[in-house]
This record gives C-alpha cells, structure tokens and sequence, in this order.
C-alpha cells in the first residue's frame, strides 16, 4: 500500500518537474532533453526547442524513435555517446559530446551535447542535456581542415621553398624544398628577423634592405617582390625573388608572414651582366659617355649646400702617332693600361669614364680644397710618365680642371669648361694641366672666331 502510494507521488512529481521543464524551456533556442540512464536513453522530456531543432513533433519522436533517443543518434556515434553519457559517474559533473542526430527529411544534424547527471528523490539517475545545433560550426571547421590540408599539401609539393612565419606563436615552417635548398640551421620558433640580421645567410649588403621591407610589410605597407642574395647549403649566394605574404586580424595586426623564395640566379647574373655592357666601356671596362653624363649628374643634383666637386677631362698626347708608330692593336693595348693607372688613383665613388678614343673623365667628389686637385692632375701625369717607363715609347698626356659649383652646374657645364682647360694645356705644349679661367674661355671663344674666319 504504501509503495503503490510512493509510486504515484514519484510520477506525479515527475509530471511537475517535466511541466516545469516545459514552461522554462519553451522558448530556449536550443534543444533540452531529459532521458533515463539506460542503454537507450529513453526519452522522458523533450523541449519545443529540440522539436524545431530536428523538424520531429513529440508525437513522431514517440512514433518513429519508441521514445528511445538513441534511436535518433548517428549508428556511428551511438557507442561514443553510451560510453561517455550513460557510462559516467554522478560526481564526474557536466560532460560535453559532440555527435550527429537525425533530422526529419533525412538530414544529419551535429550536436554539442551538454549532460548532467541527476538522481531524484527515488534514487532514480537521470541524464539532463542541453542541445546545440552546431550544423554550420561543423561544416566550417570541415571546410577549413579541407584548406589546410590543401594548404600543406601545397607547401609539401611546392617547387620554390617556402617558409611561413606564424607571428602570434612564433613557430616557422620550412617547406621541403626551403631545407633542402637552404640548409636546416633555421630556428623552429623566435624571432626569425632577428636571427636573420645576425646570419650571413643573407648576402651581406642585402641584409638591411630585406629586412626594412619586411618591417614595411608587417606595418602594413604594400607588398612588393625584391631581388636578394642568398647562401645556399654548402653553396655560394644566389640570387633569388622574394614574394612575401603578410595576413593580419581585425585589429590590423600582422599575424602571419608566408615568403616564396625563387631562383632567378641565371637571369639576374644575365641581366648583371648586360647592364654592365651597356653602361661600361668594352675596351676598358671604365664607364662610358653616357653612364658618366648620368651618374655625375645625380650627384650634383644630391650634393648638399657646399659641397664641391672636380671635373677631370685627360686626353693623350699624340696618341695618333704612337698608332702609326706601333700599330692599332698596341694602341688598344696602351688605352687600356692608362685607364687602369687612371682609375687606380681615384676612389670607388668618384667616376672614372673613358669618354672618347683617347680622352677619359675623371669627376672627383666632395673635394675640400684646390691643392687636392692640383696634386691628382699631378699624379695623372706621373701614372702617364709610369707608362712611358713601361711601355716602348714616350707617352704623356694632357688635363683640364673645372670645379663645381664655381665653373658650372651640371656635367655638360663643367665639362666644356675643363675640355676647355685641356686645350690650354694642349696650346701650351701639352703634357701638363691647366685649372679653368675666364681668360682661357676668351683665348677659345677668340681661336673658335679666328678658325672660323680662316675657313
Ligand atoms: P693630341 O695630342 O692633340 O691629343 O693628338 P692626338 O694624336 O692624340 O689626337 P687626338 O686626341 O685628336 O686623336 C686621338 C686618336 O686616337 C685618334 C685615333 O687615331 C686614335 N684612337 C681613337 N680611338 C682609338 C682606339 O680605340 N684604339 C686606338 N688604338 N686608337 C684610337
Ligand atoms: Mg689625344
């Protein structure tokens, strides 16, 4: 008698809990389900919210599943949700199970499952489960592995190395063909522009360059491809085209830097080479007429407030006759050692030219006095004298001088006056030099008027 009485009070309880269930779930978006402990999870609450989740009323639910909502759980998931809903303990607390259910139509539906264990008053254990859609997560994620997988698939099969420098963790990634090219001394993790300013894997003089555009990149400049210098494992410096690749987050944060790395070795040291054809002489291998007119002229246009500079115009003296005399090929040969004298007592930076048959430019930069000039026009005539000595016949030769900014502004300028000079030198019996004055240009303008007028 008294267990019938328990029995009732236990349903009726059940039937309170469930319409309380009924009126605090009705408008959660999500589904919420209570079942039993049992192999089948026989359902004994299930909310609006799990109803419009799967499109089944209570009625098919009942009908079609017999209330069992295994039933309705994917066969292949079903073991994974016995063992870790039903198979639990009460105290291990709430559990998180991703799996996938039925929806009406045929559809698949992923599920994260919340569950708790209760037990009533009767010490009867009950699984309570909250119910998300997480459908759409689901695929995204799938779609994302799909990328991935293509993405590393790519970096695997990849012809050109590839590195990609993930910013927040600070992990590199090396493709196959990076190490096998570049050797496997890289760090995994850190700061790779740091270690890159330090290694001499890059080429020396292209360090600063690379790694300024990389900072560029980074603070989101826009991206350009740039033409380096690096060491190949136990090889030399090869040229190679960097294509950088910089990704950042909403805040605008560089997150990731992906870098192909291509050899253009080849063409570079080619076009290296055909560029050096074009601005040098071939005999000589100085600069020619047109690559002195442009490099002199962009240093005067960048030469600061005083600075000045010097114009040398040296022609050989009777080189004409040292031709008739030894023939063309000894000329040649001649030509060729004086400019190798010429050049030896200049610097880098000044430009050494040869600018016709036997007549060189040499403009000096940034000198700080007229003694300094005067003291390289004598040095020109020693290496002449030099020559003399080593040569089979006399050999001397004649320099003009004309100074920027005094004599002029641009090359053509200063280059007329100092040809100028030369021909003083030349009239006054050559062999010497002559620094340019007013007089000289009036004694020329004067000797173009008489020769003029002589024709
Ligand atoms: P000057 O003292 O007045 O300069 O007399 P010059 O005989 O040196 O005559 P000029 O400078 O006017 O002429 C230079 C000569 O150099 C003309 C040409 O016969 C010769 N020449 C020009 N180019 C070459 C060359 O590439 N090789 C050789 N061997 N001779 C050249
Ligand atoms: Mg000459």
């Amino acid at each position: 008698m008294e267990d019938i009485t328990l029995s009732r009070r236990s349903r009726r309880l059940r039937l309170e809990q469930a319409r309380e269930l009924e009126a605090l779930t009705a408008n959660v978006p999500c589904g919420v389900l209570c079942c039993r402990n049992d192999e089948f999870l026989t359902l004994n609450f299930v909310s609006e919210g799990f109803c419009r989740m799967t499109g089944f009323g209570r009625g098919e639910i009942a009908s079609q599943f017999d209330d069992r909502f295994i039933r309705m759980v994917c066969e292949k998931d079903r073991g994974l949700l016995l063992r870790r809903a039903v198979g639990r303990r009460k105290q291990d607390g709430a559990a998180e199970i991703t799996y996938r259910i039925a929806g009406k139509g045929g559809s698949l539906i992923w599920i994260l499952d919340k569950t708790r264990l209760q037990e009533d008053c009767n010490g009867n254990i009950w699984l309570y489960s909250v119910l998300m859609n997480i459908t759409e997560a689901q695929k995204t994620q799938e779609e994302l592995a799909v990328t991935e997988e293509r993405y590393r698939m790519l970096l695997e099969h990849a012809a050109d190395p590839i590195l990609d420098f993930n910013l927040k963790t600070g992990k590199i990634y090396y493709s196959p063909t990076f190490t096998a090219k570049f050797g496997t001394g890289f760090p995994q993790c850190g700061n790779l522009l740091e270690y890159l300013e330090k290694s001499s894997v890059i080429y020396g003089q292209d360090r600063r360059l690379l790694l300024d555009r990389t900072l560029r990149l980074l603070r989101g400049k826009p991206m350009e491809d740039g033409e380096f210098r690096f060491r190949e494992a136990g090889g030399g410096y090869i040229w190679c085209n960097v294509h950088p690749t910089a990704f950042f987050d909403d805040q605008g944060e560089a997150t990731r830097l992906i870098v192909v790395i291509s050899n253009i070795d080849r063409r570079k040291r080619e076009s290296i080479a055909l560029r050096r054809q074009a601005e040098h002489d071939l005999l000589t291998g100085l600069f020619n007429r047109v690559t002195a007119t442009e490099r002199i002229n962009r240093i005067i246009a960048q030469s600061g407030k005083g600075e000045r500079h010097a114009l040398f115009v040296i022609d050989i003296d009777n080189f004409k006759k040292i031709n008739d005399r030894l023939g063309h090929l000894k000329g040649d040969e001649m030509i060729v050692e004086t400019a190798s004298r010429i050049k030896r007592l200049f610097r880098e930076k000044d430009v050494v030219a040869r600018v016709g048959g036997d007549e060189f430019v040499v403009f000096l930069r940034r000198i700080l006095s007229v003694e300094l000039a005067v003291k390289k026009a004598e040095s020109i005539g020693d290496a002449f004298r030099a020559s003399r000595a080593s040569g089979c016949c006399g050999l001397s030769g004649s320099v003009g001088i004309s100074f920027y900014p005094h004599d002029g502004s641009s090359y053509e300028e200063l280059f007329r006056k100092a040809d100028a000079a030369m021909y003083a030198a030349k009239n006054s019996g050559k062999n010497s030099f002559r620094i340019y004055t007013r007089e000289i240009d009036q004694i020329t303008q004067a000797g173009i008027r008489n020769w003029a007028e002589g024709l």
